[in-house]
């Protein structure tokens, strides 16, 4: 079985419809794929509708961008919740709108220094999806600013930026407590990404594990080896599971379909453990 937990179509800033990234699922043979557009929901069906056509297992999912207390980002993955639960929506709906005046404030910085305006990104945003820096990336390959994605994260972009503005996101212990109640599993995604910015101590994952987190992201090109061993040691202790995945974006990344795999019993934990939506396997 080749699964892959975490994708992102241009309901948020991967680059293809859902019903596209369905299909280049079929194509790298993919037995299931999990859709994870950030703070979104809003793919499912039409996704859906091409896992069933194509006879490819999906997996509804999300990416909650949270912050702790401490101003450390993390990211959630939650699977096979209730989209309509209102708590939860309420929260990433929140999230959704600061996400707009942020990049709004953003592009206003840039724009004293490069050659961008607001109509230049919002060209590049898909109506109604959760807008976030690759959009703003995406404006900057088009104007020639830079060559892709990775050159204006590199520097431009960072959270160490000053063109960097932050945005409102729930603490990552709410954010449990919140897809729990909405009957979904959480996991914690590339908890050792260090090359994007400061990562979460100790303390965090704890208070994540005691407010029900099921799980650890720990194969993803983003965790380094390290620190993969670190989460392993960590999952044993907890009892928590452990997936792999690509966290692909279609062109916006090089991250590839299947290049990370999550083994079937770790989805069937996820699935016993689900009460919100139903998981569609062919
Ligand atoms: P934001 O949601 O606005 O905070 O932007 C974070 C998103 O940017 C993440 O979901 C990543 O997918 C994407 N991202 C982060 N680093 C890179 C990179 N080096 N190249 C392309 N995309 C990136
Ligand atoms: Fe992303
Ligand atoms: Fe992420
Ligand atoms: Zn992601």
């Amino acid at each position: 079985m080749r699964i892959d937990l975490h994708a992102h179509s241009n309901v948020s800033d991967g680059t293809q419809t859902p019903a596209a990234l369905i299909a280049a699922a079929a194509l790298a043979r993919l037995d299931v794929v999990a859709l994870t557009d950030h703070d979104s929901t809003d793919g499912w069906a039409e996704a859906l509708a091409a896992a069933r056509e194509l006879g490819v297992g999906l997996i509804p999912g999300m990416e909650i961008s949270c912050k702790t207390s401490q101003g450390v980002s993390v990211h959630l993955l939650c699977y096979l919740h209730d989209p309509g639960n209102v708590k939860l929506l309420e929260e990433i709906t929140k999230a959704k709108d600061a996400r707009l005046t942020r990049a709004e404030r953003m592009v206003e910085r840039l724009a004293e220094d490069y050659p961008l305006n607001w109509g230049d990104v919002s060209a590049h945003v898909a109506p109604g999806a959760t807008i976030g820096r690759p959009h703003i990336a995406d404006a900057m390959v088009a104007a020639g600013i830079v060559a892709d994605r990775s050159e204006a994260f590199a520097n431009i972009l960072t959270s160490h930026s000053r063109y960097f503005v932050s945005h409102y996101a729930p603490d990552p212990v709410l954010a449990v407590e919140l897809v729990r109640a909405a009957g979904g599993v959480p996991v914690f995604a590339h908890p050792m990404a260090s090359a994007r910015g400061r990562v979460a101590p100790p303390d965090v994952f704890h208070d994540m594990i005691d407010a029900g987190l099921l799980g650890l992201e720990v194969d993803h090109r983003d965790n380094p080896a390290e620190g993969r061993a670190w989460l392993r040691g960590l999952a044993r202790d907890r009892g928590l599971l452990v997936t792999g995945s690509s966290d692909y974006h279609g062109a916006g990344k090089p991250n590839l379909l299947g290049e990370n795999l999550t083994e079937p019993a770790a989805l069937e934990r996820i699935m016993e453990q689900a009460s919100g939506t139903a998981a569609y396997l062919p």
